[in-house]
């Protein structure tokens, strides 16, 4: 059945998210619909409304939220109607190569359902009878949203939705980052740049991994303070430093792993200068389609230094997101701690705001 929603929309690249009652269809074949509990808002969103993330507008935002099955599409067996959902941002088709061997972060097809659903249609119409793009195959900034059951990952209803919330992007994303594309060894030197939602999370997959050293890296003394609550070993103020590289490196004598959590190519650059001899950055942040980094050629080969990419922290979704869940439970990872405000749908702006001004680990949105 049809459902009037409010929805965060971009509307126009560079302008303010708009609050708008919208129509989300029920579902079809393969998919089901969710009231939608809690909804983090990711800076990934944020570059979604500026064309940095070059999404075409109009675009329902996020990508990160825990809801309630209230209808369950033909040919679903997995679900039904109550259970408890995490959004996932990753089309896997299941079957091509990348699937079949176990990284559907890599889906060849994903790139069909990048703001649509997989089949390449959405769910979502305006008051005007206009379709609606749906970030990542979510759109789940809404009070209701109708996906594909690969992109809904169910999980233990005990847990708080606005901690579940956040599995769905910032805490797989970073602790992934950590724990399935570095694979980090006990007892590594780390450092970490940006700590937002998702550093901070780089940062706690680092302490749980058994790093021996965890330094944060940002310009933001209120981050660099909770980046210490989640247990960085040493801090790095940008501005009080004239390279930060260079400081990381003579705190460390070169790191193990690095982690860009920024989105920007100097940042990447810094990131790969402070490694170690076979050490390896991993950049997680989202830069601009023309953005660039540059580095020293000659000490990939000689000091043995890989650079590479984490998307949704190399996340077998099905697989990872009970995992870090169960990681919540047992004390390990820290969820509670995240959420540092949270808002009405009709405040959307105001979170946008605040993440701009650094003011939260993650703001999330209430439906
Ligand atoms: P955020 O806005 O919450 O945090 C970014 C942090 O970076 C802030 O604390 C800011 O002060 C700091 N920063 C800015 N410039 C810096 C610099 N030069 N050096 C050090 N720190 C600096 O953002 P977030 O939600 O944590 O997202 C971080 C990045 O990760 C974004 O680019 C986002 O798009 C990306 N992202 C990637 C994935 C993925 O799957 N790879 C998933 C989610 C988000
Ligand atoms: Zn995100």
């Amino acid at each position: 059945m049809d459902r009037k929603a409010k929805a965060v929309v971009c509307r126009e690249w560079g302008q303010p998210v708009q609050v708008e009652t919208i129509t989300v269809e029920g579902p079809r074949r393969g998919e089901i619909t969710l009231k939608i509990a809690a909804c983090g808002v990711c800076h990934s969103d944020l570059s979604a409304t500026t064309g940095k993330i070059p999404y075409p507008p109009p675009l329902v935002l996020g990508h990160e939220a825990a809801g309630v099955v209230v209808e369950v599409g033909e040919g679903v067996t997995e679900f039904q109607e109550g259970d408890h959902v995490v959004s996932s941002f990753i089309s896997m088709c299941g079957k091509c190569r990348q699937c079949v061997r176990g990284r559907p972060v890599l889906c060849e097809n994903a790139r069909k359902a990048m703001y649509t659903l997989p089949d390449g249609s959405v769910r979502t119409k305006d008051a005007n009878g206009e379709s609606l793009n749906v970030f990542g195959a979510c759109g789940v900034m809404a009070e209701y949203a109708t996906m594909h059951v690969d992109n809904c990952i169910q999980i233990d209803k005990a847990v708080p939705m606005q901690n579940a919330a956040l599995v769905g992007c910032a805490v797989m994303t970073g602790v992934g980052a950590v724990f399935n594309t570095a694979q980090l060894e006990p007892g590594s030197r780390a450092a970490v740049f940006g700590i937002g939602g998702v550093g901070l999370n780089a940062i706690q997959g680092c302490v749980t991994s058994g790093a021996e050293m965890v330094i944060a890296v940002d310009s933001n003394p209120a981050k660099l303070e909770m980046a210490k609550q989640f247990g960085a070993t040493h801090t790095v103020n940008i501005n009080d430093v004239e390279d930060a590289a260079k400081a990381v490196k003579k705190m460390t004598g070169g790191v193990d792993y690095a982690f860009e959590c920024v989105g920007a190519g100097a940042v990447v650059e810094q990131a790969y200068k402070c490694l170690g001899r076979g050490g390896t950055a991993v950049v997680v942040g989202v830069s601009d389609p023309k953005d660039k980094t540059s580095l020293t050629t000659l000490t990939l080969p000689a000091d043995e230094r890989t650079l590479k990419g984490s998307w949704l922290g190399s996340a077998r979704p099905q697989y990872d997101f009970p995992r870090i869940i169960k990681l919540y439970q047992a004390g390990k990872l820290k969820l509670d701690e995240l959420v540092t405000s949270t808002y009405a749908i009709e405040e959307a702006a105001q979170a946008f705001d605040d993440m701009v001004a650094g003011k939260n680990a993650r703001g999330v949105i209430i439906m």
